[in-house]
C-alpha cells in the first residue's frame, strides 16, 4: 500500500494556476484580486448516504467537486481554490486504479471550471469525501436567499428531475428509453454546475435571489421564501420536464415526485424583477441554457408555496424534498438522495 504522502504526490498534486502556494506545505496561500469578496462553501459525500459504495470512481471524483461548485453558482461567484479531504478504507487506499480514476474525474471537473486544488487531508476511514471550495465575487454582488421581493418572477434553469429519474432507473424503479436514459444517468453521475449562469445573473444585476436545486424544487424554493419572508405561486404545467417524460415508462407519481421533490439536479432557481424578463430569455439564449419562468413571488406567509395545476386549481404535493434527519417514510431511499 502506498504511504499517505506517496498517494497525495501521485494522485492529487498538480501545478496550481492561480495560487501563490499549492499542495505540499503545511498550508496553502492564495491572493484574492483587489475589490473581491471570498465566497466559501463545503459539502461532504458519504458512501451509503450520497452514493452507492460501488459507484464509478471517476464519476465520484467529478461529483465531489461539482456539488460544491453548484453552491458557488447559486451565489453568483467565480470558483478559484479547493481543499479535498478523503477518508479511505484500506481496500481503496491500496487500489491504484481506483484512486487514479477518482483523481481523473476530480481534475476533469477542476479543469473545466478553472479550479486549483491547493490542499486537503487524507486519512484511513469509511469512504467519504469532503471539499471546501473558495470563490471570488465583486464586493456586494452575491445572490442571497434573502433577497427575493414581491412581484419577482421565479425562474428555473435546465430540466427538473433528471437525476432522480436516473437513480430510479439504476434502482429498476422505472424503465427509460434512449435518449432520456443516458441524459438522466449523466445528470446523476456528472452534474453540470451552472457557474456561467450564476455569474451572469449576479454580474448584470439580473436576479435578486438564487439557490441551487439539490434537495428538490419545493424544498429549495421554500428556503428562498423563508429567508425572504415571502410566498410564491408556482404553475405545475410550466415546470420544464413533462415533455421529456412522454413515451417512457414512468408512472405519474414518480414523475411528479421527480419534478417537485427530486434532488441532485443542481439547476438554479432564481427570482428576478418582471421588467428583466426579456433580458433573462436573452441570457438563456446566449448561454444555451433553457430558462423557464415558473411562477411569481408575493407578499404573504414566509415559505408558503401555492402550486397550481393547468386549470388554476391548487395541488397539494405529498413530499417537499429530502431531509437527512426527517423520520423515515416509505418514500425515503438510503443512497444518492441528496448532497
Ligand atoms: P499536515 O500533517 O501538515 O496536515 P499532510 O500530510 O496532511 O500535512 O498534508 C501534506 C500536504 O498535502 C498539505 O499541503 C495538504 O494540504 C496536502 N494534501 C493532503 N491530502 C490531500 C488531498 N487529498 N488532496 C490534496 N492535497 C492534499
Ligand atoms: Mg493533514
Amino acid at each position: 500500500m502506498p504511504s499517505e504522502f506517496a498517494l497525495i504526490e501521485r494522485h492529487f498534486k498538480r501545478p496550481a494556476r492561480h495560487s501563490v502556494l499549492g499542495v505540499g506545505d503545511d498550508a496553502a496561500i492564495v491572493r484574492p484580486a483587489p475589490g473581491m469578496e471570498i465566497v466559501v462553501t463545503t459539502d461532504m459525500l458519504v458512501a451509503g448516504t450520497h452514493f452507492l459504495p460501488d459507484a464509478d470512481p471517476a464519476d465520484l471524483g467529478w461529483k465531489t467537486l461539482a456539488v460544491n461548485l453548484s453552491d458557488l453558482a447559486a451565489m453568483g461567484a467565480l470558483p478559484r481554490w479547493a481543499l479535498l479531504s478523503l477518508a479511505l478504507p484500506a481496500d481503496k487506499a491500496a487500489d491504484e486504479a481506483w484512486l487514479a480514476a477518482y483523481a481523473e474525474g476530480f481534475f476533469a471537473c477542476a479543469d473545466t471550471f478553472a479550479v486549483d486544488l491547493i490542499g486537503g487531508d487524507t486519512t484511513r476511514g469509511p469512504l467519504a469525501f469532503n471539499v471546501t471550495l473558495f470563490g471570488e465575487i465583486p464586493a456586494g454582488q452575491a445572490l442571497l436567499r434573502s433577497a427575493a421581493r414581491p412581484a419577482d418572477e421565479i425562474w428555473i434553469s435546465g430540466t427538473l428531475g433528471l437525476a432522480t429519474l436516473g437513480l430510479a432507473q439504476r434502482q429498476a424503479r422505472c424503465r427509460l428509453m434512449e435518449p432520456l436514459r443516458s441524459a438522466c444517468l449523466r445528470a446523476l453521475d456528472r452534474p453540470q454546475p451552472r457557474i456561467a449562469l450564476g455569474r451572469a445573473l449576479a454580474q448584470d444585476g439580473l436576479a435578486h435571489a438564487a439557490i441551487d436545486v439539490s434537495d428538490g424544487l419545493l424544498a429549495d424554493l421554500g428556503h428562498i421564501l423563508e429567508r425572504s419572508q415571502a410566498t410564491a405561486t408556482l404553475h405545475f404545467d410550466r415546470l420544464p420536464a413533462a415533455v421529456l417524460y412522454c413515451g417512457n415508462d414512468v408512472d405519474a407519481r414518480l414523475a411528479t415526485d421527480c419534478l417537485l421533490g427530486g434532488g441532485d439536479d443542481y439547476e438554479l432557481a432564481f427570482t428576478a424583477p418582471a421588467a428583466r424578463h426579456e433580458d433573462i430569455l436573452a441570457l438563456g439564449a446566449r448561454l444555451q441554457i433553457p430558462l423557464t419562468c415558473i411562477g411569481t413571488v408575493a407578499a404573504g406567509p414566509a415559505g408558503r408555496i401555492h402550486l397550481l395545476d393547468a386549470d388554476g386549481r391548487e395541488m397539494s404535493p405529498a413530499r417537499r424534498g429530502y431531509d437527512h434527519f426527517a423520520p423515515a417514510t416509505a418514500d425515503t431511499d438510503t443512497a444518492e438522495k441528496k448532497t
